[in-house]
């Protein structure tokens, strides 16, 4: 084994299980860090691609893993944003184009360059390698993406905030969720725990539609206002023209239209949630009352920067189950089943 030859995590191929196998991180460049990953997080996103339901193909084996927190090994030569010993996280994507309009916006995950935004994993990076994740002890990055992350929170409660957090936190702000907005956050998974804590720290009034009341008590100590389960046929009738802002969070199909009548007049349903299949939207849902219906996706460096000061300030983390590698797939099983509370981290000591 070479230096550059790490242990990691890996589906060999769409739908298998994960395997324990090792992978090569590239050589150190003169702005590349050199990361020992101590935690990294599983998002549903991860099991959406794991599966293939974002399409078959890809890139097999494919080694999941982008809410990374870590500490910095070592620096190429001419690194001058981060020094070894630093706490580091890395979430998403690890590069882009650096010179379109989005990315000189610091919105690289909207990068229209010919490089695109570079996923950390199943993505052809600059130097024509696939991108491997952070279900491995190692990873090698360029400085400029990957993010300080503040003493004040814990490194394994900080590694769900790299896509979690950040995914909740742009929306919110976009919005301008603040004092006086009544905000629902649909699905309390991963990002949607997440999302109460922020809109709750940014002083908005929260609601959670949940499936059941089987979390409420949890609901509540995050710091919802109210929750509501959404198998109730009452829940639509009584919040009917409640909302400014409706966040999404739920990884399956769900009837958009219902939850549409529950914002009020120019209130916006923002979509997170990325299910296989196309939702449907009756245009009329929208239109009698200049409803939008919107989308967005994680945020940029500057934003993910942000975030990370402002959970630090708030006492914000993520509420996490520390879990040794080897219970990987039965941690996905628990996902698929919304039995997480609320995140599950992989401690990469057991990688
Ligand atoms: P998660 O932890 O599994 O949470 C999803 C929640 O959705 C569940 O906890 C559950 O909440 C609810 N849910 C699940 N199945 C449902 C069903 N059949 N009907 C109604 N509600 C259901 O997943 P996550 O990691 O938060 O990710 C959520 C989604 O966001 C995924 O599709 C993921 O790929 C996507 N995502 C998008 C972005 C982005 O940038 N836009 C970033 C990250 C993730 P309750 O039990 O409370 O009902
Ligand atoms: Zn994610
Ligand atoms: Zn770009």
């Amino acid at each position: 084994m070479t230096q550059n030859t790490v242990h990691a995590y890996a589906a060999p191929s769409p739908k298998a299980p994960l395997e324990r196998t090792t992978i090569v991180r590239r050589e150190l460049g003169e702005h590349d860090i050199l990361i020992d990953i101590k935690f990294a997080g599983i998002c549903h996103s991860d099991i959406h691609t794991v599966r293939g339901e974002w399409g078959e193909g890809g890139h097999f084996p494919l080694v999941p893993g982008h809410e990374i927190a870590g500490v910095v090994a070592e620096v190429g030569p001419g690194v001058t944003r981060h020094r070894p010993g630093d706490r580091v996280g890395v979430g998403c994507f690890v590069d882009s184009c650096r010179a379109c309009e989005n990315c000189r916006a610091g919105l690289q995950q909207y990068c229209t360059g010919e490089l695109g935004s570079v996923g950390t994993y199943g993505a052809i990076g600059r130097d024509g390698q696939v991108t491997q994740g952070g279900y491995a002890t190692r990873l090698v990055v360029d400085e400029n993406y990957a993010l300080r992350i503040p003493e004040g929170i814990a490194l394994d409660a900080a590694a769900p905030l790299l896509c979690a957090g950040i995914t909740v936190y742009s929306p919110l702000v976009h919005w301008q969720a603040g004092p006086g907005k009544k905000v629902a956050v649909v699905g309390l998974g991963g990002l949607g725990h997440m999302a109460v804590k922020i809109a709750h720290a940014m002083g908005a009034e929260v609601t959670v539609l949940s499936q059941s009341l089987r979390k409420k008590d949890d609901g509540l100590k995050l710091g919802a206002d109210h929750y509501r389960a959404t198998s109730d046929p009452a829940t639509f009738e009584e919040l009917a023209g409640t909302f400014d802002l409706i966040l999404n969070t739920v990884s399956a199909d769900l009837d958009l239209n219902a939850y549409f009548g529950l914002l009020r007049t120019d209130g916006t349903f923002v979509q997170l949630g990325a299910p296989e299949h196309p939702l449907s939207v009756a245009p009329f849902s929208l239109i009698t009352q200049r409803k939008a219906f919107a989308g967005s996706m994680i945020g940029g460096i500057p934003e993910t920067q942000e975030m990370l000061d402002f959970c630090a300030g708030h006492g914000i983390a993520a509420e996490i189950e520390l879990i040794e590698a080897e219970r990987i797939n039965e941690a996905y099983e628990r996902v698929l089943a919304s039995d997480v509370r609320y995140r599950f981290v992989i401690d990469a000591a057991t990688i």
